[in-house]
């Protein structure tokens, strides 16, 4: 399979995933085209504004947005962009980030789309106002939002909305812009894995967003930390000028003009917020090449690889009498077929559960999807497997449940 050379040197055993783009299980395999990137990238030195100008350019491109950057994860910016809304073109609340004293800090956000994630907007300064009180056709529980209570909810407090781009929520992204943009604040949107498909690169732009963010690290697969920004230019500068390295004197500061037009704000602001979340010139160059190679490609037809990878895995698994695998292109992924398969635990002679432990124990850890357990359901995502390393998976399978 993949070479484990240095991976045995360390004693790290390496991991047959079929259970998609997981960052803890280290995201993705870069293409070549961004690990070619990295090592030329790797063998000289550049203005790191100036390289985050050129990658703007391709993400620009990529996206219709205004303007790009590259952050070192969706999470990072989701951060960036909580702070750029925040601060905007003051270097005074660039520099007391996240201390928000007497300045509006508010993002409003639909309770049924508040996750683990959005920890990023708060640690910039953000406190989040969450709304939708119902579901969709019942009192208990918020799977729901109204336009009106996006609305209601914005105030003299409020500098942004942010919406997560899954289909936990019905209301279009055009609505949610529109309605933000009524009160003259910025939508935030994060479509961390919303590639593929590859219009989802313009769908939010297109929708009025303010500020996209995906991952570099799943489908486009660059370097594991990487994130792709793309939005208004005004909100891309902020992000930088609080990300970028600032200890530079003032005088002798001439930051690339087209990127960061400096006219407008009063002074170099200091190491901002986003200081810790650096991003090396090698991402960087990762991230444009596998973007440049991730519109190059022909998503069709490795969507037909998947299908028939996941359909020759579920007539593998048929063969176990306690195992019903089936195929569907599910709200989770909606481009990626996923292979879920039930077990009859009547018939099978370990548990779910057991089951998924024990492969995880191998070595190498065989991953398989385990969000539903509970309806004695593990699943599998072709993405990150290779036609050999699925039939491994199939035997490993059908082995554990032979005795
Ligand atoms: C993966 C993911 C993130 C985090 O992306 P990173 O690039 O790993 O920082 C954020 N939001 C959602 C919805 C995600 O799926």
């Amino acid at each position: 399979m993949t070479d484990t050379t240095f991976y045995d040197e360390l004693g790290v055993s390496t991991v047959i995933n079929g259970a998609g783009t997981r960052t803890r299980l280290s995201g993705t395999l870069m293409r070549e085209e961004a690990i070619e990137a990295m090592q030329q990238g790797a063998r000289a030195f550049v203005r790191l504004s100036d390289l985050q100008a050129a990658a703007s350019e391709v993400i620009a491109d990529a996206t219709g947005a205004e303007a790009g950057y590259v952050s070192s994860g969706a999470d990072a910016g989701l951060a960036l962009g909580a702070a750029a809304c925040i601060a905007g073109k003051d270097p005074e609340i660039m520099s007391r980030l996240p201390n928000t004293d007497g300045i509006p800090d508010e993002i409003v956000m639909p309770r049924a789309q508040r996750n683990g994630y959005d920890h990023a907007l708060r640690a910039a300064g953000a406190t989040i106002v969450d709304v939708g009180e119902t579901g969709y056709n019942h009192a208990c529980a918020s799977s729901n939002v109204e336009p009106w209570e996006i609305a209601g909810a914005i105030s003299q407090e409020t500098v942004a909305v942010a919406w997560l781009a899954k289909p936990h929520v019905k209301m279009d992204v055009t609505t949610v812009a529109n309605i933000a943009h009524e009160h003259d604040v910025p939508l935030i949107v994060d479509a961390a894995a919303q590639l593929p498909p590859v219009t989802n690169l313009q769908r939010f732009v297109d929708a009025g967003a303010d500020l996209v963010v995906y991952s570099g690290g799943k489908a486009v697969r660059g370097p594991q930390t990487t994130g792709i920004m793309a939005g208004k230019e005004e909100l891309i500068q902020s992000a930088a000028l609080q990300h970028l390295d600032m200890h530079v004197a003032a005088e002798t500061w001439v930051p690339p003009e087209d990127f960061l037009q400096m006219s407008e704000i009063q002074g170099v602001p200091r190491q901002g917020i986003g200081r810790p979340m650096k991003v090396g010139k090698e991402e960087i160059c990762g991230l444009v090449a596998a973007l440049e190679a991730f519109e190059a490609e022909d998503h069709d037809r490795r969507q037909q690889e998947w299908t028939a990878r996941v359909k020759h895995l579920a007539s593998r698994l048929g063969e176990d009498p306690g195992l019903d695998p089936q195929v569907s292109y599910g709200e989770k992924s909606g481009f990626v077929p996923i292979l879920t398969v039930t077990v009859d635990e009547d018939e099978a002679t370990l548990s779910t559960t057991a089951l998924v432990r024990s492969l995880r124990e191998e070595n190498p850890r065989v991953y398989v999807g385990a969000d539903d357990l509970h309806r004695a359901q593990f699943s599998v995502n072709p993405m990150n497997l290779t036609d050999e390393e699925t039939d491994y998976l199939a035997d490993r399978v059908l082995a554990l449940l032979e005795h």
